[in-house]
């Protein structure tokens, strides 16, 4: 059943699990633990369509440190961010998970293949119907030894989008007996009461109800998990109390920069592109082929872990390129065709920006913390200081020297511009580009002192509160965050179906 809270009687409404906040996260949980077994009520703070008063509760942060989109890249609708998303997936590695004694904080406190057991399930989850492999392998021996091919893979549904897990899952949420989801039910406050928590749920224009539930999971997204959690520690110290001081430490994203740009001729375009490309169809699974550090190149110079894409772009109306267009008249319609049919279009004389995405490693003081104001809800703001540091810095310049230097040796391309060679490694404060991925604020750790989750995803000290989302993870990878999400999610749902 989907419901708005406004149509729900007033009296408590008890249940199993109550999971706070529908979108990739919060869907996975509540699909996969609506099996009959359990009354689940999942809450969500916005409606079935993105709508300006539901929006704007993401509008006021305050920001020191890093500046960055903190307004945008968020969604407060049933579905959640993933109306938004472009469908980019890709596993973590290995070493993502291992402590790294050249990155501080960094070691999952769960081994990657407890966590690998759960891609699969994930995959079908963000869409992969027709399953995960079957993209075609590139001959790698050009490829200087610090590098590898890296993949990533994007199920596309025809409709130019990406999988919404609002409307993918909407019909069966309607018909489930066991599961209600209550809209416009935002969380504000949260008391223990006996066995069981009770959650005070609160619409946009003030109405208010009670949920009762014996497990409750926050599933908020990777910036207002933190944020709520900071809130409810200020409203009741001791629900939270062994936990408070790292509640927002260690906030991380995926600093992203254009770091390098190449001018291609037609046969160095042709040749690059076969290789590095987003192999686009009309339908189904598309990938996009890039380059990421070897694990083993890591561990020798210290760096973090990183990958990088090609962007190509027609070069401009120079002599060159009019003469190009003019000796190649059908080009336009050969790339359309080629695109369509999933292999790399060839465009003649191009520019190529190497885009790279880096981890980040966890700093302490990289943080979210309250702001004095207070949303519409009476919720303190978030007030967030992002950091980027020298290792990151580092891995850029790395990476990008390593791309250029192959580059030139094997005659594939002309330097025009190397911003990511210079100390920044191009990651400048307004320079570099948003990647929404909001990662671990109320991270997982063995002990409260450095984390606020276990590895059951439960916050230290408590007996069934628990948290799922980006904010979990204690280092990111460099790979776009959603399936891991997933992953964590289908991870937590098993936990919980068997406590
Ligand atoms: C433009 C864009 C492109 C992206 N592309 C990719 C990509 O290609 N690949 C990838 O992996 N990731 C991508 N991402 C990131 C991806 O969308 C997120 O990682 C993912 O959606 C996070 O899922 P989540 O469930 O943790 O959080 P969200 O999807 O943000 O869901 C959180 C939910 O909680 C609700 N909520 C918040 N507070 C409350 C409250 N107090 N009470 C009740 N409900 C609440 C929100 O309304 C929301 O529905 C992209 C993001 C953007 C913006």
């Amino acid at each position: 059943m989907i419901e708005s809270l406004h149509a729900v009687p007033d009296a408590i409404i008890e249940c199993d699990v109550l999971i706070i906040g529908a979108g990739a996260a919060g869907i996975t949980l509540a699909s996969l633990l609506d099996d009959g077994h359990r009354d689940v009520v999942l809450a969500e703070g916005g409606g079935m369509a993105v709508d300006a008063t539901a929006q704007s509760l993401f509008k006021s942060v305050q920001q020191r440190g890093t500046p960055f989109a903190a307004q945008e890249g968020r969604y407060r609708v049933f579905g959640g961010t993933t109306v938004a998303w472009t469908g980019r997936c890709a596993e973590l590695d290995p070493i993502d998970f291992a402590e790294r004694a050249w990155i501080p904080g960094s070691g999952w406190p769960i081994t990657h293949a407890e966590l690998a057991a759960f891609y699969p399930q994930a995959m079908r989850l963000c869409g992969f119907a027709d399953g995960w492999e079957g993209v075609p392998t590139a001959a790698d021996n050009d490829i200087p030894a610090e590098l590898e091919r890296f993949v990533w893979r994007f199920w596309h549904d025809g409709g130019g989008r990406y999988q919404n897990f609002g409307e993918r899952f909407a019909a069966d949420f309607r018909r489930s007996l066991r599961l209600r989801v209550l809209l416009d039910a935002n969380l504000t406050r949260i008391e223990p009461a006996a066995d069981r928590t009770d959650a005070h749920l609160r619409t946009a224009d003030g109405a208010r109800r009670t949920v009762r539930a014996r497990q409750i999971v926050l599933c908020c997204g990777g910036i207002e998990n933190a944020r709520l959690l900071l809130n409810l520690a200020e409203d009741s110290p001791n629900l939270l109390a062994g936990v408070a001081p790292v509640i927002g430490r260690y906030f991380m994203q995926h600093p992203r920069a254009a770091t390098a740009r190449f001018a291609l001729d037609r046969s160095q375009s042709k040749r690059l592109q076969r290789m590095f490309n987003r192999f686009r169809r009309a339908k189904g699974l598309e990938y996009e082929a890039g380059l990421s550090l070897s694990a083993a190149t890591q561990a020798r110079h210290g760096l973090a872990n990183a990958s990088a894409v090609f962007r190509y772009a027609r070069r401009g109306w120079g002599l060159d390129s009019l003469i190009d267009v003019a000796a190649h008249p059908g080009d336009g319609l050969i790339s359309g065709l080629r695109r369509l049919r999933g292999r790399e279009p060839l465009l003649g004389p191009v520019t190529a920006s190497l885009v790279v995405d880096l981890e980040q490693a966890p700093d302490f003081d990289s943080r979210i913390t309250l702001a004095r104001r207070r949303d519409s809800l009476g919720l303190r703001h978030a007030a967030i200081d992002w950091r980027v540091g020298a290792i990151e810095q580092r891995t850029s310049r790395f990476l990008t020297a390593a791309v250029h230097y192959w580059l030139r040796a094997g005659g594939l391309a002309r330097p025009l511009a190397l911003p990511g060679l210079e100390s920044s490694g191009a990651l400048e404060a307004g320079g570099m580009f948003e990647s929404y991925h909001h990662l671990g604020a109320t991270r997982m750790a063995t002990s409260p002192r450095n984390g606020v989750v276990d590895t059951d995803l439960r916050i230290h000290g408590t007996q069934g509160l628990y948290v799922c989302g980006g904010s979990v993870m204690p280092t990111g990878g460099h790979v776009n965050p959603t399936l891991t999400i997933v992953a964590l999610a289908a991870r937590l749902a098993k936990h919980l179906g068997q406590s």
